[in-house]
């Protein structure tokens, strides 16, 4: 059952706002900000520069706020993450930008004048540190249900799943449903955005109207890369996100969202990773076509060349495989994908 009760709110009617005008600049190349203090909201787009939809909920709510008076109460950034890759339609110039949020300078491995990513990190950190709220939107290269993957370790991740749910989550479309955690950082080492935001988490929680605002980090991956038609979906629910916490004074009164009040949530969690070698790889089974794919207690998944080796899943339960990549995308000594196991409800 996907919705067990079903209610329409309307954007507008979520919170009293009383913010102060304010006007929507450009503080950094492609990093705008609206208002000041807090909460401190940012909205992410086209952190891969070949996923789509997030780079046009970016410039639709850029183009929305720019020119006009916005009334917020608090501060809302919006970026996107790699302009010039947006550009080429290509997921990185020279690295994964959501592999560089962390604090070193400079990458040894990494030849001079091929650290594109490593610089576009360091101008966005400082938009990623003391946040009440991120959304980092993205999408998949392979085909997907939309899930939402929500950083930080096993400790506290039921309080953080529910302001999660409650600033932004609900406000998606029922489709989603599903979130993936990565307790181990066996994805990037912790140096995602929303791994970033939660290591820089403020130190106090953000009081508004005598409630608790919770903090929350979230990256939302709404389904294929190269699809655009969950954009709209999105850009309801970063209004929604905008209204709960009554950031916002001026929103969208025409858009509402429909929400799935008890939406009955999956919750995964990484357990290995696999990456390439000097063997070379091969996807066997009809395994590596799509994100979430189960694969059957022991079942063959892939397999190493020369030597031969076969992959497979742990015994003893099912596993998913998350993110495998294709062969665009095969790094030698980086990964060619996950695999998860869904947690039962007393496990989160
Ligand atoms: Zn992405």
């Amino acid at each position: 059952m996907v919705s067990r009760v079903a209610s329409l709110r309307t954007v507008a009617g979520a919170r009293r706002c009383f913010g102060a005008a304010a006007r929507l600049s450009e503080i950094a190349p492609s990093v705008w900000r609206v208002g000041e203090g807090r909460p401190r909201v940012a909205v992410l787009g086209g952190v891969h520069g070949n996923e789509l939809s997030g780079v046009e909920v970016v410039k639709r709510l850029v183009s929305e706020m720019r020119g006009t008076t916005e009334h917020v109460e608090g501060e809302i950034t919006l970026a996107i993450g790699n302009p010039p890759a947006v550009s080429r339609g290509v997921r990185f110039i020279h690295q994964d930008l959501n592999r560089c949020f962390q604090e070193v300078v400079g990458d040894p491995a990494m030849p001079l004048g091929m650290e594109h990513e490593q610089s576009r990190a360091q101008v966005l950190m400082p938009s990623l540190r003391g946040l009440d709220v991120l959304l980092d939107l993205h999408a998949t290269n392979k085909p997907s249900k939309p899930f939402a993957r929500l950083p930080g370790p096993v400790a506290g991740r039921k309080e953080r799943f529910a302001s999660a749910e409650r600033v932004f989550l609900r406000a998606l479309p029922a489709s989603c449903r599903t979130i993936l955690w990565d307790p181990d950082t066996l994805i990037a080492g912790g140096a995602m955005s929303d791994e970033y935001a939660l290591q820089h988490a403020p130190f106090e929680a953000c009081q508004r109207s005598g409630e608790q605002i919770h903090p929350a980090y979230i990256c939302y991956e709404s389904g294929l890369a190269s699809d655009k038609s969950s954009a709209g979906a999105i850009y309801s629910a970063v209004h929604a996100c905008f209204a709960e916490l009554g950031v916002l004074r001026c929103p969208n009164t025409d858009s509402a969202v429909e929400e799935a009040l008890g939406r009955e949530w999956e919750h995964f969690e990484i357990t290995d990773v696999f990456k390439l070698d000097s063997r070379g790889y091969e996807w066997i089974n009809g395994f590596g076509s799509q994100n979430f794919q189960v694969l059957p207690p022991g079942a063959a998944f892939g397999r190493r060349l020369e030597p031969p080796e076969e992959l497979h899943a742990p015994t003893g339960r099912d596993s998913y495989l998350i993110f495998p990549k294709g062969k665009a995308f095969w790094i030698p000594g980086w990964p060619l994908g996950w695999l998860a196991r869904k947690l039962m409800p007393e496990e989160l």
